[in-house]
């Protein structure tokens, strides 16, 4: 439920009406937006009287929200959040540019790719120090010294980092080295996960699991801000569908939808998408098309003998043409 207060309300009949609801065991949110403060009210099922909240003082009108899902929902909170990690801000007019390898392979590699993509205008560097692989004998990440050298990447070349977390015991030290910390697809509902990282103030980046549901998509988005961590920023990966042509399907039409939906900034990754190098810029291209807050896009010095996705990830030529046409 959501409660829209008058645009001339005083704060003490906002108090007002969040007293009430907590004497009756409710919990409301402060939503202050443009014109007006919304009071956000989760767990409904208990009895709240709609007549007497109606006729508090400042009280605009009542607003039943029909999904399962509140806080990401638009109905909560009407405003584009906007979520900054570094020079990017999700969310925003401008598109945010995470770019870096699949995989952190060694030492050159990532401070090449953290130069290339730095000097390319790109804004926060990925790379994988975990890999989710599907086969246990295929590289599996450098691990933390992955993640260590990431971490240096970024300060020699002031570029805030982006990796992908695999493991609740992991949380606090992914929250102390990282800009952001990603939810790979396999690991969307990885509900233990989802609510350690709801515990901390790093932005997360929550990748689409590759079957899920919108509804369940956006419900494990709301594990992350239920549990107080607001900087959160959705990406759309691709999904699998009967066609096997590519290695997933771009599904558009749920980011145009979630950009309705939610206020949530939402980003495509066309490159886990296609799984491959040369339709990697189209389907950038027609993610910003529908509405998309930027793009996560894999680039590695030499393509060819990347560890992991060698067929998807673009070579530094081909990321400065990308780079320039985005910017177009
Ligand atoms: C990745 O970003 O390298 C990755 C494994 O992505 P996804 O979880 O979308 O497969
Ligand atoms: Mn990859």
């Amino acid at each position: 439920m959501l409660i829209v207060m008058q645009s001339q309300a005083a704060q003490n009949e906002i108090d007002a009406v969040c007293e009430y609801l907590e004497s009756k065991s409710l919990k409301s949110e402060q939503l202050p937006g443009s014109n007006r403060v919304a009071i956000g009210v989760t767990g409904n099922k208990k009895y709240v009287s709609h007549d007497e909240v109606s006729r508090m003082p400042g009280v605009k009108e009542i607003i039943h929200v029909t999904h399962k899902y509140k806080k990401v929902s638009r109905e909560f909170f009407p405003d584009n959040t906007i979520v900054e990690v570094g020079a990017a801000r999700f969310g925003s007019d401008v598109p945010g540019i995470i770019a870096g390898p699949c995989s952190i392979e060694s030492e050159e590699q990532i401070m090449q790719a953290a130069e290339h993509v730095k000097a390319n205008g790109g804004h926060v560097l990925r790379g994988g120090a975990f890999k989710p692989r599907t086969s246990p004998y295929d590289f599996q990440g450098l691990g933390y010294e992955g993640l260590d050298l990431l971490y240096k990447a970024g300060k020699a070349y002031d570029i805030p980092i982006c990796v992908e977390i695999m493991s609740v015991k992991d949380v606090d030290l992914f929250a102390d080295k990282c800009d952001m910390i990603q939810v790979g697809a396999r690991n969307m509902a990885n509900f233990d996960l989802l609510k350690a990282l709801s515990k901390t103030n790093t932005p997360i980046l929550l990748k689409r699991g590759m079957t899920a549901f919108v509804e369940e998509f956006l419900l494990a988005a709301e594990y992350i801000l239920d549990g107080g961590n607001k900087h959160l920023v959705l990406c759309e990966r691709g999904i699998r569908t009967f066609e096997t042509s590519t290695r997933n399907i771009l599904d558009l039409n749920s980011v145009a939808l979630i950009k309705k939906m939610s206020h949530l900034p939402i980003i495509v990754d066309p490159s886990h998408a296609a799984g491959r190098h040369d339709l990697v810029l189209p389907l950038a291209k027609a993610g910003l098309a529908v509405g998309a807050d930027g793009i996560i896009v894999e680039t590695h010095p030499q393509p060819m003998k990347a560890l992991s996705d060698a067929n998807q990830q673009l070579d530094f030529n081909q990321f400065t043409d990308f780079m320039n046409e985005i910017n177009k």
